[in-house]
């Protein structure tokens, strides 16, 4: 079926993207999905990763998203997300010293009073949002 669809990607701070697409494709959960125009309704949960999508232009854009949710409606996709950013806004130094301060709190010592999980999380956000934003230029 021919047509776009509108995507909007939006935080607790703001609206990353409020755009039409001609198909989204996002990191769900149980798999990447796709949606084109015409899709059948669902809602699933997100995990960290990078949304792409193609332009009316048919320019393929990225966005990182730290996980949360996605509503696929016959003409919509809404994601709301804790963070998210286009690639063009990511900075590389920031995601660099969150990596570098990810990375010695999971080489300290069990003792030392840190919570693994969350620097193990910080971490995969830093190397998406490094990957994204240095590899695909
Ligand atoms: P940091 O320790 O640098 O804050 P983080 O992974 O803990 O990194 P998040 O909690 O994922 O940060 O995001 C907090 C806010 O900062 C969000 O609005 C997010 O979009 C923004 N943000 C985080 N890192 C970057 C980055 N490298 N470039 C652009 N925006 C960022």
């Amino acid at each position: 079926m021919a047509g776009n669809i509108k995507l909007e990607v939006v935080t607790p701070e703001k609206s990353v993207v409020s755009e039409e697409a001609q198909i989204v494709i996002a990191p769900g959960s149980l798999g990447e999905f796709g949606v084109l125009i015409g899709h059948t309704p669902f809602l699933t949960t997100l995990k960290l990763g990078i949304i792409r999508y193609k332009d009316v232009q048919g320019a393929e854009r990225y966005v990182f998203v730290s996980g949360g949710f996605a509503e696929a409606l016959p003409n919509k996709v809404t994601v709301l997300a804790q963070a998210a950013e286009r690639r063009r806004d990511i900075n590389i130094e920031r995601a660099k010293s969150a990596y570098e301060r990810a990375k010695s709190r999971l080489e300290a010592k069990p003792k030392e009073d840190v919570d693994f999980v969350r620097a193990k999380a910080a971490l995969d956000r830093a190397l998406y949002r490094l990957k994204l934003a240095e590899t695909r230029k």
